[in-house]
């Protein structure tokens, strides 16, 4: 069956470059395949677009944006709640084209429609707030104060692993602040991107102001890089790509925010029950089979209860079923593709080679050459790829610690400095670790922690700015200070 017979709107799957309204070909007639992850086949087909294909969007995005900021907040609100009401009116047809992209399991892809969505119908109601202020003047006879202006054209490039999430969160703050947006989606899953820019026409947003170019990815995002005309970029990737981003964007000195990657510790009490800390461990570790920045990836365990939280970790994990995520009764689908298992299957031999201890995880039992089993290692230590390096993969490490000094230094043993989860009742160790623990976001006794109120983002090496939150739509704001004289 092909994708568009699986749709109850077969007009929501495009293959085609969305750009100032209209559905564009590439140029150069260059094309890339799209595959289903957990099957191998081809799902469609997406043009590159050329040079001057990318350059027309940003003339395209400059246009509109005249017209985008002259409208009132109230009245770009309207638009971008209809656009709401288009996304959870197709979340089914929506998350299926997400699970054949992407490979998640269904649950896990309508969580993600209905969370993407959240955070359209968040920021359209926050550009109504985006207020400035009033001043006490210094100045005899003068009003002082400041202006919130949309900067301009905002570049959006996004990851595979939330296909339709990292670009809402983006796109509904600029949109909202004024701003249009040119969206580069990872080239593994551009059909949530498409099938979004299709809505956004449905739900009356003009031409030019949600556009989606498609192509070569280091070509695209450096046209939107060098071009004076995009005045911020926001990115959600690897931090190996948000530096060359960054530097990219140095020579326009153009607002960037980035979103990159994690390397979260878990971190378990001495006074926790084993069995309940190591079911949080497992959901915070396998959600889309561990390719989220997120993830739960070194777990640090009293060294008092290490053996009975293993043994429930194990016990947990085994009961995860893995498959293509089109079925139901699927916890884990597939990796994104065959290189990510290799890199998966490298770092269990890394750790294997330096004295970890393999508890759980046979690949013969894998589905698929995609698939990678759930794993788990204990005895994990810093030298070890899978403390060092983001393994986004279902591979869980634990690790047994002494007293909380240590743990602290542990946990932040890592250029990363995202996410951080805390499982612990003595309210003196959750404040002196959320207090110590170098990372932008903290939960505690709780393996959900994202949504739209929050200020989502990291610090150290893992990004700069946050996402979400009434801070969330500044990203795409300029204070405009004023001075009123001789009043
Ligand atoms: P990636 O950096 O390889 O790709 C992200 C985007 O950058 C894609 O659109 C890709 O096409 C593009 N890209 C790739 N190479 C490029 C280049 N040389 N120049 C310009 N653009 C390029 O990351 P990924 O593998 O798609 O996603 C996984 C990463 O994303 C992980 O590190 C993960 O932690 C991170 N992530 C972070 C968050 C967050 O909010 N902090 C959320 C999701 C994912």
């Amino acid at each position: 069956m092909t994708l568009s017979n699986m749709l109850s709107d077969p007009r929501l799957f495009r293959q085609y470059a969305y750009v100032d309204g209209k559905w564009t070909h590439g140029d150069g007639g260059r094309e890339d395949t799209v595959f289903n992850p957990a099957t191998g086949e081809a799902l469609g087909h997406i043009p590159l677009l050329e040079t001057e294909q990318v350059s027309a969007a940003i003339d395209a995005a400059e246009a509109a944006f005249v017209q985008w900021r002259a409208l009132r907040a109230d009245e770009r609100c309207e638009r971008l709640l209809a656009w709401y009401d288009l996304l959870q009116a197709h979340r089914e047809d929506l998350a299926t084209i997400m699970t054949l992209e992407q490979g998640k399991p269904m649950p896990d892809a309508r969580g993600e429609v209905e969370y993407g969505a959240s955070f359209v119908r968040w920021f359209a109601e926050e550009g109504k707030r985006t207020f400035g202020e009033t001043i006490p003047s210094h100045i005899p006879n003068a009003a002082l104060g400041t202006l919130k202006e949309p900067v301009g054209v905002a570049a959006l490039i996004t990851p595979w692993n939330f296909p339709l999430a990292m670009i809402t969160r983006k796109a509904a703050a600029a949109m909202a602040a004024g701003c249009p947006v040119i969206v580069k989606p990872a080239h593994e899953t551009p059909f949530s991107a498409l099938a979004l820019a299709e809505l956004a026409e449905r739900a009356g947003i003009p031409a030019g102001v949600f556009n989606v170019v498609l192509g070569e990815a280091a070509e695209v995002s450096k046209i939107l890089c060098f071009d004076d005309r995009v005045k911020a970029l926001s990115f959600t990737g690897s931090t190996r790509v948000g530096r060359l981003l960054l530097e990219q964007c140095a020579n326009t000195v153009k607002r960037v925010s980035l979103e990159l990657g994690g390397n979260a510790p878990f971190i378990v009490g001495p006074d926790m029950d084993p069995k309940e800390a190591a079911y949080a461990a497992v959901a915070a570790k396998f959600q889309t089979a561990g390719q989220d920045c997120l993830a739960a990836n070194r777990i640090l365990v009293h060294e008092s209860i290490h053996d009975a939280f293993v043994e429930q970790f194990a016990s947990r994990m085994a009961a995860l079923t893995v498959g293509n995520g089109i079925e139901a009764e699927v916890d884990l689908g597939p990796l994104i593709h065959r290189q990510a298992v290799e890199k998966a299957a490298s770092i269990v031999d890394d750790a294997l080679s330096q004295g970890a201890t393999l508890v759980a995880g046979d690949q013969l039992e894998a589905p698929g050459p995609n698939f990678f089993m759930p794993t788990l290692l204990t005895g994990v230590t810093p030298q070890m790829k899978v403390w060092r390096e983001e393994n986004f993969a279902p591979v869980a490490g634990i690790t047994a610690y002494g007293d909380d000094d240590q743990v602290i230094e542990m946990a932040n043993d890592t250029e990363y400095g995202l996410a951080a989860y805390v499982y612990t009742h003595d309210i003196r160790r959750i404040w002196k670790l959320l207090r110590a623990l170098e990372y932008g976001m903290v939960a505690v006794n709780s393996v959900k922690m994202t949504g739209p109120p929050i200020p989502f983002g990291g610090v150290k090496q893992s990004g700069l700015g946050r996402e979400g939150g009434v801070t969330g739509i500044d990203e795409y704001l300029e204070t405009k200070y004023y001075c009123l004289g001789a009043l």
